[in-house]
């Protein structure tokens, strides 16, 4: 998987890519991850990427323009290119989008937002999938990203040591997974 997270706060998400499984995925080439700071094509001397909304209201919206410019310059270097936005008001995330990510052999760009949200002429104009983690309001789409990455990573054959972990796993054949134990096989008056 190729994936890049496109947000304000690059370095908020970076950190989880550096442990355990999603660092060994990355070692053995099975996810490359690249950050892309929004403030990059932000616009003018003070690299503006947010404005009041327009016909007011509260809070700040992203602006089209710095998000359009990144796209450009990925679909540029990449060639065509997967948009995924996070977003509160999308389809809800589910395991079989997981595996679709998993399978996917575009560079999957996550364009995270902030604030109140991105100006919608972003969703009209490009073509992506809105895709939500849940009913609840986030600050940002970052969490979301990593969610959607984390949960596709581990579905890439080799990126689990072992690849019957992902056998009778919840969500796997439409079930839940069974209880799990390991020794003793009896804690405090509870058996296996
Ligand atoms: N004003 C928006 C919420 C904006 S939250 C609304 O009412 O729908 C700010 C950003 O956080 C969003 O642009 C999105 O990138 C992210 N976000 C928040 N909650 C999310 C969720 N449940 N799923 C995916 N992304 C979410």
């Amino acid at each position: 998987m190729k994936c890049i997270i496109l947000s304000l706060f690059p370095d908020a998400a970076a950190a989880y890519f550096d442990y355990s499984i999603m660092k060994r995925a990355r070692e053995k080439s099975l996810l490359t991850i690249d950050f892309c700071s929004l403030r990059d094509f932000g616009m003018g001397k003070h690299r503006i990427t947010d404005d009041v909304p327009y016909g007011g209201g509260a809070g700040m919206v992203l602006k089209p323009d710095p998000i359009f410019s990144a796209l450009d310059a990925m679909a540029q270097k990449y060639g065509e290119i997967r948009v995924i936005m996070p977003s509160p008001q999308g389809i809800v995330f589910r395991q079989e989008k997981a595996l679709d990510f998993s399978r996917e052999s575009r560079v999957i760009v996550f364009v995270c937002g902030r604030y109140e949200g991105i100006d919608a002429r972003v969703s009209e104009g490009i073509t992506l999938e809105t895709v939500s983690i849940g009913d609840y309001v986030l600050t940002g789409g970052e969490l979301p990203a990593l969610v959607m990455i984390d949960a596709a990573v581990r579905l890439i054959p080799g990126v689990l040591g072992d690849k019957d972990s992902l056998k009778g796993e919840s969500f796997s054949n439409g079930l839940l997974g069974y209880p799990q134990y390991t020794r003793p096989a009896e804690f405090r008056g509870m058996r296996v």
